[in-house]
């Protein structure tokens, strides 16, 4: 049983959010920390895995937010170390969809059908900010309700990709509005292995500092005044002053951790409140590539009469050509379908669908890779979706610290959650709301034992005939025969005077 000794802090997580607090902490001179990870690896829900022969990112794959007056710090990571990214294009997929006898829609058709989407989009938040939006109201009816499968498989695009956010969306506001790929052999990931450099202790690429700990599912949390016992499912126990903990808000809403005492009510109302989205990116492998590559082609739709039914398509051949690898992205109740059955059916079923687009004679996949995020149980999910219009409350609530817990993770990111830059900027801003409570209990700490040291010294002021005044600033800046009388008269060690 690992048993170690009490840390200052212990950071539960080591994805994104969990290692910039952890370099935050290391930073400002908070160097016995540990981090406990429940998996064999640092990265959390940023992934990449080998298929086909080139390096996918099964997690976050896009940096979101770049061109803009501010810069991204994700992105200005991925700059200096030289990531290799490709700028992505959506805006042409609208003009790319299919139907299931594989004609095009006309671009008209297509872009009426959109901007109807956007309107009937736009007038339902409108609606619901006119008739406010509390706990008890239903969601508004969409003024137009998709019905055909090119309205289905706009609205999938518009509400579960373009729209799932609070317009203006901040992402766009803050940073810009173009997204690149990450394309890059060492993967997205590799930025963290950067920033773990700064901090624990790494040699020729492999992180050797023994603060880290991998496989340590971490079951319970037992937190008083004094300070937070951590109990993992290996059976053992670490002790901290405080614990900054970055699991995903589908964790949380999980059994996984327990707290004790439980999480006061407010708290866990507020995390139940949060909708978990589920994405999915289903890699497929072909022999050579039988789709449309040229310009304005790399996304394409398929319109079908179930919503999300392997409805938004990317081909790799702009990141990696050659590689003859398409993705098809599923959301929600799909991905959880998806999860649920063998890779083997999946295929059978995207193929069915790439049949229908690109005709009979096509090749059949050689690979394929379906990552499963919702049954993940260190993550329960792809990414926080607070609903459209929810109350600041629910998002400060969650992140609100509980006693010697800090929360932290994109789901706390007040303007960014549901991205990595929105992780890594949680990461800062709990840890210096951790540092200044730190300081605050120090400064407690040292008026608390200057009080300790005063109080024998305040009951003998009357009989020494010295005032308050005099005892106090006696303490700050005794002359040596002064220390001798106060040590010998109130039996204080003269090294504390
Ligand atoms: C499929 C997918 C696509 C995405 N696409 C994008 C994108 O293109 N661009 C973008 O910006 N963002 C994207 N995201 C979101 C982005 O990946 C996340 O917002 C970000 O990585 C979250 O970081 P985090 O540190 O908050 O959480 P995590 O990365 O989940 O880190 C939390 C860590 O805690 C660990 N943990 C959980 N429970 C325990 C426990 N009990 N004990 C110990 N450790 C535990 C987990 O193993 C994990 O490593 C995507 C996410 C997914 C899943």
């Amino acid at each position: 049983m690992d048993s170690s000794s009490l840390s200052s802090v212990i950071v539960i997580g080591a994805g994104v959010s969990g290692i910039s607090a952890a370099k935050v902490l290391a930073e400002n001179g908070i160097e016995d920390l540990v981090i406990l990870e429940a998996s064999d690896r640092i990265g959390g829900r940023i992934c990449k895995e080998m298929f086909g022969g080139v390096s996918v990112e099964l997690g976050a794959g896009w940096i979101v937010g770049v061109g803009g007056k501010e810069s991204n710090p994700v992105w200005e990571l991925a700059a200096q170390l030289g990531l290799r990214t490709c700028f992505s294009d959506y805006s042409n997929a609208r003009y790319n969809i299919y139907d299931r006898s594989g004609k095009i829609f006309p671009s008209g058709i297509a872009a009426d059908s959109y901007k109807k989407a956007v309107d009937s989009a736009i007038q339902k938040l409108r609606d619901q900010e006119a008739n406010g939006f509390d706990d008890n109201s239903n969601r508004t009816e969409l003024p137009l309700t998709p019905k055909t499968p090119i309205e289905l498989a706009i609205d999938f695009i518009l509400h579960d990709f373009e729209m799932a956010e609070v317009e203006p969306i901040s992402t766009f506001v803050d940073f810009g509005e173009r997204e690149f790929l990450v394309a890059d052999e060492r993967g997205y990931e590799y930025l963290l292995y950067k920033m773990v450099e700064d901090f624990l202790f790494t040699s020729e690429g492999k992180i050797l500092d023994n603060r880290l700990k991998l496989n340590k599912v971490v079951r319970e949390l037992q937190h008083s005044r004094n300070g937070v016992t951590v109990r993992t499912e290996d059976g053992c126990v670490y002790e901290a002053n405080y614990v900054i903990l970055s699991a995903s808000i589908g964790v949380l809403q999980s059994d996984l951790i327990s707290f004790r005492p439980p999480l006061p009510r407010w708290k866990t109302k507020a995390i139940e409140k949060c909708d978990v989205m589920v994405y999915t990116k289903i890699f497929l492998k072909f022999p050579y590539k039988f789709w449309p590559c040229g310009p304005e082609k790399e996304f394409f739709i398929y319109a079908h009469e179930r919503r999300g039914y392997y409805t938004f398509w990317q081909h790799m051949e702009n990141t990696y050509p050659g590689s003859n690898i398409l993705v098809v992205t599923l959301t929600n109740g799909e991905s959880k379908r998806v999860e649920t059955q063998s890779n083997e059916e999946t295929l059978k079923e995207a193929m069915c669908v790439l049949r229908d687009m690109f005709g009979p004679d096509i090749p059949n996949a050689t690979g394929i890779l379906v990552p499963r995020w919702w049954n993940n149980r260190f993550q329960r999910g792809s990414y926080s979706n607070y609903p459209i219009i929810s109350n600041n409350q629910v998002l400060n609530d969650i992140k609100a610290p509980v006693g010697r817990i800090f929360f932290t993770g994109e789901h706390t990111s007040e303007r960014f959650n549901g991205y990595v830059h929105g992780g890594y900027l949680a990461g800062i801003d709990t840890t210096k709301a951790l540092l200044e409570e730190i300081r605050k209990d120090e400064r407690k700490n040292d008026s608390q034992n200057q009080n300790f040291l005063l109080e024998p010294l305040l009951a003998l002021t009357g009989s020494l005939n010295l005032t308050q005044t005099d005892a106090v600033s006696g303490l700050h800046k005794c002359d040596v025969p002064t220390q001798l009388y106060l040590s010998s008269k109130l039996g204080i060690p003269e090294a504390i005077l």
